[in-house]
């Protein structure tokens, strides 16, 4: 056959002719890759093909396609990519029709349970705290309040009363507060001042709602647990399997029963404990500044000691970390009240976690 041709029109205006259809295929791929780049990641500012989430398209029988990594971008702005896609190649000559295949890398997440025996131990307070600043650390962090009993994250965060809204796949859209940590909360699932008295499935139901959400980058959850050992801790440590929990008892919580209970429960589901938190540890004068001890000095590193595991850290008893949690401002965002102790613990987490 080449000889053929070769003979009817000549050997150099075959290869002419092969090299020009070259030539107008390469062009034409870089106006199917030039068209593409021209849609913006919504995470980077760039063109798809720049940023990584594209290779060039194939076309083929004009059809061109795309295959489009959408690992972090929330699910309504999927289709909107979608639809620039497909606008800016049928622009392209000879395409005719556009399929768009998106694949996403699942981000793998871990949690970091914090829990505590029984309540009013500073648990929550702990947890907002630590996600600010490990968030203020670059860690991609996000919040979660599964205290069913008394959801108080959304006051400790400054998002009281916002709703969060579901995606186009039914998940929830985590709330984005002021200090760079996504939030979700038992307490947003229901009316406010609704009492929360669900149990086993309903609870285990909404614990799932909580963790499977649309937390996009998210790769760091702290979970703010119930106090003590029910449904929702067992639905939490069966299901979800921490990667660790952080345990936060009062000096005088330690003597108890209820601080070993907790940590009995994760060493039972081979749960790692981070370690051990004395919250309310001595009292902070807000006049003198001077730290008293009414229940003595190095209980909770001696308690820790006795009980295996490690002792992260105290944080006073001080009426400014109360004041400023009361107003929706932790003091790992503010630098103020508690902030050092907080930070410090904070520290030792993310390099638990990065270990
Ligand atoms: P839990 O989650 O264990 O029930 P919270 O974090 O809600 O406990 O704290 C209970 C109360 O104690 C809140 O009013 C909180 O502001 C206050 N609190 C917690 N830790 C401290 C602290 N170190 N100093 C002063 N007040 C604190």
């Amino acid at each position: 056959m080449p000889v053929f041709i070769g003979s009817l029109f000549g050997k150099n205006s075959v290869i002419r002719g092969i090299a020009s259809y070259l030539g107008w295929m390469s062009d034409r791929q870089n106006d199917l890759s030039a068209a593409l780049d021209s849609v913006t990641d919504p995470e980077t500012g760039r063109g798809l093909v720049a940023a990584g989430r594209a290779q060039a398209p194939r076309l083929a029988e004009g059809i061109a396609t795309v295959i489009l990594d959408v690992t972090g971008i929330a699910a309504e702005r999927r289709e909107l990519i979608d639809i620039d896609i497909k606008r800016a190649l049928k622009a392209v000559d000879g395409v005719e029709d556009v399929r768009v295949a998106m694949t996403s890398q699942k981000v793998k997440r871990r949690i970091i349970a914090v829990g505590s025996g029984k309540g009013g131990v500073g648990k929550s307070t702990l947890a907002a705290n630590l996600a600010v600043a490990l968030a203020r650390r670059g860690m991609k962090t996000g919040l979660i309040d599964a205290d069913i009993y008394g959801p108080s994250l959304p006051r400790l965060m400054d998002a009281e009363g916002r709703r969060p809204q579901a995606n186009a796949d039914k998940k929830l859209i985590p709330v984005a507060t002021s200090y760079g940590v996504p939030l979700l909360s038992m307490g947003q699932l229901v009316e406010p001042g609704q009492a929360i008295a669900w149990r086993g499935p309903m609870a285990g139901n909404a614990m799932g709602q909580l963790v499977d959400a649309d937390w996009g980058e998210i790769d760091t959850l702290v979970v703010d647990l119930p106090p003590g050992t029910g449904d929702v801790q067992l639905t939490m440590v069966q299901k979800y399997k921490p990667a660790g929990a952080v345990i936060v008892s009062t000096p005088q919580d330690l003597a108890l029963i209820d601080a070993r209970r907790a940590i009995n429960l994760f060493e039972q589901s081979e749960v790692p404990i981070v370690g051990l938190v004395e919250n309310m540890a001595g009292y902070r004068c807000p006049e003198c500044g001077a730290v008293s001890d009414p229940f003595g000095e190095g209980g909770a590193e001696a308690a820790a000691k006795e009980l295996g595991i490690d002792f992260l850290g105290r944080i006073p008893l001080e009426i400014a970390i109360r004041i400023a949690s009361d107003d929706g401002v932790p003091p790992a965002a503010s630098g103020e009240a508690g902030a050092d102790a907080f930070n410090a613990i904070a520290g030792k987490l993310a390099d638990w976690l990065n270990r």
